[in-house]
């Protein structure tokens, strides 16, 4: 059987590429090397709770075509997104917000709370050129101290002077009471889970799961006229002008028997003696309900663990440092010199995506592609 495409990753950027072009009439294969579809975006259902297997999602995105398009194939909650974050047992509100600098600082107004952070953002004389001098520049050297530092330097594996400013640009910083993280114009849970999502947008679409394409790469470009690789960009280049850096996450996951664990769906932990960077407790991403609204009587909880990728691990954090961006660009123009591959999503891109981003960049190479 001979495809027009082949989907290399079964992940959403692959699985909106497949939907996209078997709407247009093309045959279609998609490929996966796990044994699922869903890529990290993966949900399984454990005691009645859509448990996120390779970490939390939630969906946020302000363009309208993308959440248009994503609801085609699922109806989403109204959840929305308010993590705390644990310094020693002090509980603080994210994003920075005035409940953050109240706890901080007891102050009760922007001017009083702006006042404190411009005093402390002086010690930053010029523009910021990593992670911890962007982030005083922002919230000042307190929340810096409590609430980045360890969580950062456990996520990343690095000193935040040696991390890219941007990954903190994506925390947002506010001056009201308003915590709502995302605070997007369209934003919730697909209400049966994300890897029902995929299933419906993966409707009639040949799915084959346990093939790795870097195994059979002869027989597979023999099937198909073209290919969309969503692995590493690295690996299929067999790594041969270096591997790029990635962070993994491990979890472990407890089913408890008890109604609630810690009453929010996360809590991340910024204190640097703590092993774990945040515990997610994934019934409340649902407000705590089954699908048919009944309370549930355990709950789930995972503690996550970040590494450095090995390459036996699932790769989940591209680190976007200039060393790492640079060797990037190099792969970038092997895959420019490869015909009819077409590298996507965070692996194949190399870039720290969001999922509406994928989603997004996905459907702007179907219509270039499709045009
Ligand atoms: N971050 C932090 N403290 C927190 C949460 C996040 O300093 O309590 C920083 C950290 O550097 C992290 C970055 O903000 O890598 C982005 O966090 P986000 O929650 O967007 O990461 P993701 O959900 O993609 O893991």
């Amino acid at each position: 059987m001979k495809y027009d495409y082949l989907v290399v990753g079964c992940g959403l950027y692959g699985a909106v590429f497949a939907r996209q072009a078997t709407d247009k009439g093309k045959k279609v294969l998609v490929i996966e090397k796990r044994n699922h579809i869903a890529g990290n975006i993966y949900t399984e259902k454990i005691e009645g709770i859509d448990v996120h297997k390779y970490g939390p999602h939630i969906f946020h995105t302000n363009n309208k075509a993308v959440w248009n398009f994503i609801n085609k194939f699922s109806s989403f909650n109204n959840f929305i997104f308010s993590p705390i974050a644990n310094y020693k047992d002090q509980l603080y509100s994210l994003p920075f917000s005035m409940f953050t600098f109240n706890k901080m600082w007891g102050v009760n107004t922007p001017e009083e709370a702006e006042k404190i952070i411009n005093e402390q953002k002086k010690e930053i004389k010029s523009e910021p050129k990593n992670l911890e001098e962007q982030a005083i520049n922002l919230v000042g050297r307190d929340v810096f101290e409590k609430l980045i530092k360890g969580y950062t330097e456990k996520q990343w594996g690095r000193k935040c002077k040696d991390l890219p400013l941007f990954i903190i640009k994506r925390l947002p910083v506010r001056f009201t009471y308003n915590n709502n993280y995302f605070n997007a114009l369209y934003q919730g849970i697909p209400v049966k889970g994300y890897t029902k999502l995929i299933e419906n947008m993966l409707f009639g679409i040949d799915v084959k799961l346990n093939e790795d394409y870097l195994k059979n790469r002869e027989y597979y470009n023999s099937i198909s006229d073209k290919i969309i690789y969503t692995g590493a960009i690295d690996a299929y280049f067999d790594y041969k002008l270096g591997a790029l850096e990635y962070r993994t996450v491990n979890f472990e996951n407890e089913i408890l028997n008890i109604p609630d664990f810690q009453s929010n769906a996360m809590v991340n932990y910024t204190d640097k003696e703590i092993p774990w960077t945040r515990i997610i407790e994934h019934k409340w991403f649902m407000f705590g309900k089954d699908e048919k609204g009944n309370d549930l009587p355990k709950t789930v909880i995972s503690k996550e663990f970040s590494r450095e990728w090995t390459k036996e691990d699932e790769p989940y954090y591209p680190v976007n440092d200039e060393k790492n961006n640079n060797l990037y660009l190099k792969y970038k123009e092997l895959a420019d010199k490869e015909k009819n591959i077409f590298f996507g999503g965070r692996l194949g891109e190399y870039k720290y995506y969001d999922m509406d981003q994928v989603i997004e960049s996905a459907l702007n190479f179907c219509s270039r592609e499709f045009c």
